[in-house]
């Protein structure tokens, strides 16, 4: 299948692009390179251009004869987007749309949607079911979810195949040591503290303390990359035309803030200083995955469940990447 990855060359991308590779899948990169790094998908076509452009992405479509899309280009920053929802709506919900009438007008059928654990806001329960109430508390999950809707009517008007995959926390890297995370700046939990050991950063600093959870910091439920990537694979294959599937991807197990922090000290032998400081606005106290429907359904089974794998994997690529993929 010839599959176009928006946002192909960011963190997720590069790494579904190896997992797409390995399962002997032809695929093209579709990236404006604003987050993401050329040198991720060194084995890969590359289109640098903009998902907001739709002409670009027809021409993308047509030349590589595009059967499918996966889409994860996209902002990301939950905090973010409290602060700054225009460029969320704009660049995350608008430009869905865009890439929706470019496929429909080049009869591409099938997509693969990075959706986020961020779409439940505040669960009513742990772990979270897919039939769950969608109710975003931040305007990065509320961009998600608009396109979560329009993709469910696009699917019933246009015969379009969906499968929506909800992220939890996403992390580690290629346990080949060659692709990883490189954000800039970097926002996520794992990353940052791994930043303390190398040198670049004095503490992690925990954004509230105050949560309803056992020791008052926030829990999520983190995914090591490699598996993530595994299940775009396998929801290529699921999607139906005129169906939306929709799968929560995480491991089921909720770590606190304070438990990623001591993960950490231990895979690196490091004392990591932590700091109280404030909430982060837009952060829901709890969020861990029911998995099962993936198991099941796409039969997707996680090789690297464990945090401290994923942690260790994380830390092999920062050590040797200390800059990311700048030299
Ligand atoms: N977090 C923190 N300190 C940091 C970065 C994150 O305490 O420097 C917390 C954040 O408030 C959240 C958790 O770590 O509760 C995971 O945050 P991250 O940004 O990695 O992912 P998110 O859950 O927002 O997608």
């Amino acid at each position: 299948m010839n599959v176009l990855l928006t946002g192909g060359a960011g963190y997720i991308g590069s790494h579904i692009v190896r997992a797409l590779q390995d399962a002997g899948q032809e695929c093209v990169v579709y990236d404006n390179l604003c987050k993401g790094n050329a040198e991720a998908v060194p084995e890969c076509e590359l289109v640098v251009a903009d998902v907001a452009d739709g002409e670009a992405l027809q021409n993308a479509f047509r030349e590589h004869d595009i059967e499918a899309v996966i889409h994860l280009a996209a902002y990301i920053e939950a905090g973010e987007s409290v602060e700054k929802p225009d460029k969320y709506f704009h660049n995350n919900t608008r430009i869905g749309l865009t890439l929706l009438d470019a496929m429909r007008e080049c009869n591409v059928g099938k997509i693969v949607f990075s959706s986020t654990a961020a779409v439940y806001g505040t669960p009513e329960r742990v772990p979270i079911e897919e039939t769950d109430r969608l109710e975003p508390i931040n305007p990065y999950g509320a961009s998600k979810l608009c396109v979560e809707y329009m993709l469910r009517a696009y699917a019933t008007a246009y015969n379009l195949g969906v499968v929506s995959l909800r992220y939890f926390n996403v992390a580690g890297a290629h346990p080949d040591g060659d692709i990883g995370e490189a954000h800039t700046p970097e926002t996520h939990l794992i990353p940052l503290i791994l930043q303390v050991p190398l040198g670049k950063r004095e503490n992690i600093k925990i954004f509230g303390q105050d949560y309803g959870t056992p020791d008052g910091t926030c829990i999520r439920d983190y995914i090591h990359v490699c598996d993530l990537a595994d299940a775009h694979v396998l929801a290529l294959g699921a999607t139906t035309p005129g169906e939306v599937k929709a799968y929560n991807l995480g491991n089921g197990e909720g770590f606190s803030v304070r438990e990623v922090i001591e993960t950490c000290r231990l895979v690196t032998e490091a004392p990591i200083p932590a700091e109280e400081t404030p909430r982060r606005p837009g952060d829901p106290a709890r969020l861990v995955a029911a998995s099962q429907k993936a198991i099941t359904e796409l039969k997707w089974q996680p090789n690297f469940p464990e945090l401290a794998t994923i942690v260790a994997h994380a830390w092999e690529w920062h050590k040797n990447h200390p800059n990311g993929y700048e030299t």
